[in-house]
């Protein structure tokens, strides 16, 4: 028999369920790739949303005088779209005024099966999980980049996979666990890996200010994908070189394009014959709140027309959302003006 927690966890599904059809996500993300941008649906369905410092609060939804939401600019964006998704749930499900903390929320991630504390917090909570993690576009990125089960037990894939998803590590941790993907005890040895040693194993020798910022780590399968991340984060290029052919990624187009490259080397990605293709390896940052295409081209260096293969990405690198109106709402009015 079903629990109480369990049904409001599913009530939230299905009212997730109704606005991914609604607004053709699926479809849409099949062809794209990336995440749900929360803020765009809450825009496009002009339910007023500001985002304030608040102190002690991740968010906050009022159904009184007039619908309306609440979310910090005090937390990163993977946070703050979970708080966004949260607040969304409250509305779609009609829910009463919520004022929600961290210790309510972050704590509560759906997936502890304690008994339900509080219905519409579950119910909730149950809604942006299914909102932004479901099983079907889990199973597009895995598709897309060739990981299979196993392959969810590695920190350096559910890290990966959740930039893509634009969700914190947590998170997906923990809703893989109730999707049946993954063991709890996985789970548990997933979250004992700092993040901090995921994002110097990929950048090598090189070494940031911080390690705020995510580093995404991108290959030919991104190609023709959406990336959505924030100021801080940086890249790190892993490509196929065919230079036993005269062939060569153009970094110079990267520069072009404002991005600094910190690192840039090529690996033998196969020490048992010469012939072999090598691995072009480029760490780099993006220009300043960067939004737009970043393309790659591997072609010979003294004939640029003979090209072998292209990589070509969207990017919105202006995350997190600050005070105000969120972006997707400011573009929605410049569009309209
Ligand atoms: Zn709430």
């Amino acid at each position: 028999m079903a629990t109480p927690y369990a049904n409001a966890v599913r009530k939230g599904a299905l009212a997730a369920g109704r606005l991914h059809r609604r607004f053709g996500l699926r479809e849409r993300l099949e062809a794209s790739g990336g995440s749900v941008n929360v803020f765009s649906l809450i825009s496009q369905l002009d339910l007023p949303l500001m985002l304030r410092p608040l102190d002690g609060l991740l968010g906050a939804y009022f159904n009184v005088p007039t619908k309306g939401i609440l979310v910090t600019t005090q937390r990163r964006l993977s946070i703050q779209r979970f708080t966004a998704a949260h607040e969304l749930g409250h509305c779609e499900l009609d829910h009463q005024i919520s004022l929600d903390n961290e210790d309510s929320m972050l704590r509560r991630m759906p997936t502890s099966f304690q008994p339900a504390i509080d219905q519409q917090e579950v119910e909730a909570d149950g809604f942006a999980t299914a909102l932004l993690m479901p099983k079907w576009l889990l199973a597009i990125h895995m598709k897309r980049q060739g990981w299979t089960q196993p392959d969810l037990r590695r920190p350096s894939v559910v890290y990966q996979f959740s930039l893509r998803l634009g969700v914190s590590y947590e998170a997906l941790c923990w809703t893989m666990v109730r999707l049946k993907m993954l063991q709890q005890k996985d789970a548990r040895a997933l979250l004992q890996v700092p993040r901090r040693d995921l994002k110097q194993a990929l950048l090598a020798e090189y070494r940031p200010q911080d390690y705020r910022g995510d580093v995404w780590l991108l290959t030919e399968r991104d190609a023709g994908g959406l990336v959505d991340g924030s100021r801080n984060d940086l890249f790190v290029l892993k490509l196929t070189e065919h230079s036993n052919g005269g062939y060569l990624w153009n970094i110079d187009e990267l520069r072009a394009s404002g991005f600094v490259i910190v690192q840039n080397s090529v690996e033998a990605a196969d020490q048992r014959s010469v012939g072999d293709p090598g691995l072009r390896r480029v760490t780099a940052f993006p220009p300043d709140e960067f939004r737009g295409r970043m393309i790659l081209e591997e072609t010979r260096p003294w004939d640029a027309s003979q090209r072998l293969s292209r990589l070509e990405l969207e990017m919105d690198m202006s995350g997190p959302e600050e005070e105000g109106l969120s972006r997707a709402e400011r573009r929605r009015r410049l569009e309209a003006a």
